[in-house]
């Protein structure tokens, strides 16, 4: 574990779960391996952390995940390269580096700030899409020899990104080593991942999934950095993702002072009772309470008579559907805009996938799995819920959703 502790309490068992983000052809579907998921909290330091992590190879290296088809994440970027430009004071010519870097969309809106750009991913799709883009992308996993490498060959970035990829290291102090190769007096390394406190609040279970090693909070995220010599500098909160934090993480020599936004983080943190096993046993029954409550709507629904299509098939709805064994039977088709997972089955529980585009009707409800963007969708789907369609949002608590104009 990346902390040493050794009193490890398990709060939450998923079960045996596929990997969530591997679409399968339906002929492939019974040499389906499943590893178990369940999630651990240190009671030394509060690390929320996964059980058993596969190995990265296996879990990232044909991932289908693409950032540029998700409309809100786009969003999300243009807005926040230009404020982090503007915050750390970067000037035109800048080195960004973007670790996980995806399909480059990040690096786009630096590109398009006037920085120069590098991105480190080990995934041959997205990095390839990168490089369509003009983006130049190292193809490997951000570790410690990469930032040896980088420094060897003079690299000096002025700000170091990593996007949703923070929780998916299995070893972060690695990690951060490779960080620390790399990092001036000015650069400034920014972290942009899921807060455990809006998890835990808002019953975000479907975040756990294989890729996640963990799931940061702010007290452990400082003592890990300290540990090799960096600061949290500042911290910003998020709505993406279903809250978020974007963490400021300079040398401890850096001039930069450390803000008070750092200690109303931590105190919010204790405040939600992240440093107390009360606190996670509270969210499991919670969840489990929910997620019995949408089975029994799905099973309802169906004596009714009524259709429901899951609305796209992203990776936590995969923990979703497999944790409460919905398949085809409950929900027979799911919709989808990534050309990677169309024409494949959900991981698990084998629903086909179709194109969102060519669907002939219309069911009577979505199963919302991609939950955090509901707003999102339920603007483009606007037709659709005036017309009398509904959507079901499983999360935080389970709802039955129409138009906006009506709640
Ligand atoms: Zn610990």
């Amino acid at each position: 574990m990346n902390c040493g502790g050794r009193q490890l309490y398990e709060f939450i068992d998923l079960g045996q779960q596929p990997n969530g983000n591997n679409f399968l052809y339906p002929c492939e579907v019974d040499k389906e391996p499943r590893f178990p998921l369940s999630m651990l909290v240190c009671e030394d330091c509060w690390q929320v952390q996964i059980s058993e992590f596969p190995s990265p190879e296996f879990m990232f290296s044909n991932h289908p995940y693409v950032t540029g088809v998700n409309a809100p994440v786009i969003k999300h970027f243009e807005a926040l390269a230009p404020h982090v430009v503007t915050k750390l004071g970067l000037k035109p010519n800048d080195l960004v580096i973007d670790v996980g870097c995806n399909d480059g969309s990040l690096l786009k809106c630096f590109a398009n700030e006037g920085m120069r750009t590098l991105g480190v991913d080990p995934g041959a799709r997205s990095g390839e899409l990168a490089r369509q883009q003009g983006i130049t992308v190292f193809r490997q996993f951000w570790t410690h020899e990469t930032g040896k490498s980088l420094k060897q060959l003079g690299v000096q970035p002025n700000a170091i990104t990593a996007t949703a990829v923070f929780y998916h290291v299995p070893d972060l102090h690695n990690f951060v080593k490779g960080l620390v190769e790399v990092m001036g007096l000015e650069t400034c390394f920014v972290v942009q991942a899921v807060s455990l406190r809006d998890l835990i609040e808002k019953n975000e279970f479907d975040h756990f999934y294989h890729e996640h090693s963990c799931i940061h909070s702010v007290e452990p995220l400082m003592r890990l950095f300290s540990t090799h010599g960096l600061r949290l500098q500042d911290i910003e909160m998020s709505p993406i993702h279903g809250g978020s934090f974007i963490l400021y993480v300079v040398r401890k020599d850096c001039e930069r002072p450390t803000t008070t936004a750092v200690g109303d983080a931590l105190a919010a943190d204790s405040a939600g009772g992240l440093n107390r096993r009360e606190t996670y046993d509270a969210f499991a029954a919670r969840v489990a309470r929910n997620m019995d409550r949408l089975v029994e709507l799905l099973r309802l629904l169906k004596k009714e008579g009524k259709t429901v299509y899951a609305l796209g098939a992203p990776v936590k709805g995969s923990t979703l559907l497999n944790f409460c064994g919905i398949g085809p039977d409950l929900v027979p088709l799911a919709t989808e805009v990534n050309k990677f997972k169309i024409g494949r089955v959900t991981p698990g529980t084998h629903i086909p996938v179709v194109d969102e585009t060519t669907l002939e009707a219309q069911p009577d409800y979505y199963l919302v799995l991609a939950w955090n963007f509901a707003d999102y969708l339920r603007n483009k789907y606007d037709d659709y819920l005036k017309k009398g369609g509904r959507f079901i949002v499983p999360v935080p608590e389970l709802q039955v959703l129409g138009p906006i104009e009506c709640t």
